[in-house]
């Protein structure tokens, strides 16, 4: 197997996104939950040592090294090449000036590129992407940040802890609008409490840089100042320079695939990661080149799409597998109900201090009597999924998952609390609180 990389090994995820923003949102994160709990809130008196969280983020990130990454490729016994790729026909990548020839495939996992929407002023105003806003050296006084998407909210929560006044502008009419209704709700109530002023419903029409200072004028006519802009309006696929045209492929876009993600019509060749479009996620490419990798050796036995999990690491955290109610109902499925319960109704959850914020839901799809989605939003609550993920994938019947017993006090006790509230439901439909009816 030979690797090759333009920029550093590990890509955009070690270096520009996953790594460094959840570097920067864990020490005001610990902080929150220190406050939170008596005892504990006595001793947490001062504040974030902002140096230290951008020296704590460097590290993470190596210094943008990518030194210690090459040990890994080495005990896999696999060659590094630096350099360009593009495609030179059927199993052929040309490097800058050589040709290397593969023998059974090419995989294409060129990732994906900050998407800037085409809003008069805005190229020119220099606005930060991803990659400044996970590896900046400063706090700019104010930051306004476009799209209230995963990053984009991300990014907000961690500059508004480190001392930004920070304006959130979304063109929808609720935060992360892939997630449940109240996923959105309740994080813009906490983007709220930290000082985020988050303009929901608001166009960008236009971005002004002048001696230093950024203007947005809107839509209605208002504006919002900043010293600097940060984009997070969604990515596009890095498959533009590729040479996909010698192989009969159209450039600078999503590269379709099949459910081994291969290229159709094309078997020597497949596409993994943010460049397929399916999911702009790291560990769903993983889980990609898993699949790839099976069916390159001739082992795939299975290749069902998994469902996917996502974590919006900001404080609540949002959590959630599998579908959403609405989501379920789209794709066609005619019995499904939902059941909510609040993170707090569970011992485990008092030692998390109090007004920790959080709400729970599993999607139920009643024909089968499986779970189908989940969602977690809370305090710490990432770790949770997984339980959910393997209660999807497994198929697991709700009846059986009476018998997966959550030890006490955790909070694993709601998914205790989310049965029973399923279970008020089939005893008297009109009365269960916790039930949502599509
Ligand atoms: C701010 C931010 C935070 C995020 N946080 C999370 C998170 O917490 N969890 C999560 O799961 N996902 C997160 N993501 C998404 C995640 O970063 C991406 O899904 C992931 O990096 C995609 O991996 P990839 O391997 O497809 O592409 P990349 O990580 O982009 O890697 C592609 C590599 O290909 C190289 N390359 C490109 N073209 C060529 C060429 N022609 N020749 C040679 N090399 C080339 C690039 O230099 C790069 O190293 C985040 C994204 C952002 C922007």
């Amino acid at each position: 197997v030979a690797i090759i990389e333009s920029e550093l090994v590990g890509g955009e995820c070690s270096y520009y996104a996953c790594i460094p923003s959840k570097g920067l949102l864990r020490p005001a994160q610990a902080l929150a939950e220190a406050r939170r709990v008596p005892g504990a809130a006595q001793a947490a008196t001062g504040s974030l040592d902002v140096g230290a969280v951008l020296a704590m983020r460097d590290e993470l990130i190596h210094g943008l090294s990518d030194s210690a990454q090459l040990p890994w490729l080495q005990r896999h016994g696999v060659e590094l090449v630096r350099g360009r790729a593009r495609l030179d026909g059927e199993r052929r990548v040309r490097v800058d000036g050589d040709v290397l020839e593969a023998r059974t495939a090419v995989v294409i996992a060129t990732g994906s590129a900050p998407a800037v929407p085409p809003i008069p002023g805005l190229a020119e105003a220099k606005p930060w992407t991803n990659r400044e806003a996970t590896t900046s050296e400063h706090v700019p006084a104010r930051l306004i940040v476009l799209g209230g998407g995963a990053v984009g909210c991300e990014m907000s929560q961690a500059y508004a802890s480190l001392g930004s006044k920070v304006t959130l502008i979304e063109a929808e009419q609720r935060l992360l609008i892939q997630e449940e209704e109240f996923a959105g709700r309740q994080l813009e109530d906490a983007m709220a409490a930290l000082g985020v002023e988050v303009r929901l419903g608001a166009q960008a029409e236009q971005v002004e840089r002048s001696e230093g200072v950024v203007r947005v004028t809107l839509e209605d006519g208002g504006s919002v100042e900043g010293e600097e802009l940060l984009v997070a309006t969604g990515r596009h696929p890095r498959s533009k320079d590729l040479g996909l045209e010698t192989v009969g492929l159209e450039p600078g876009r999503t590269i379709e695939v099949d459910d081994a993600y291969r290229v159709p019509g094309r078997s020597w060749l497949y596409a993994i990661g943010d460049v397929n479009g399916i999911s702009a996620l790291t560990h769903m490419g993983k889980y990609q080149a898993h699949v790839a990798s099976q069916a390159i050796l001739g082992r795939l036995s299975s290749s069902a799409p998994a469902p996917v999990a996502s974590v919006v690491f900001t404080e609540p955290q949002v959590a959630s597998v599998g579908k959403t109610l609405a989501a379920a109902v789209a794709a066609g499925l005619s019995n499904v109900r939902a059941y909510d319960v609040p993170i707090s109704s569970t011992a485990g959850s008092r030692y998390y201090g109090r007004d920790a914020p959080g709400a729970s839901r599993i999607v139920v799809d009643e024909d089968r009597g499986v779970i189908v989605g989940a969602t977690f939003l809370g305090v710490d609550v990432a770790e949770w999924l997984q339980a959910a993920t393997i209660a999807i994938v497994g198929e697991v019947s709700i009846e059986d998952l009476w018998q997966a017993v959550p030890a006490f006090p955790t909070r694993s006790e709601v998914w205790l609390r989310l049965l029973e509230a399923r279970e008020a439901e089939r005893r008297d439909p009109a009365r269960a609180p916790g039930a949502t009816n599509p």
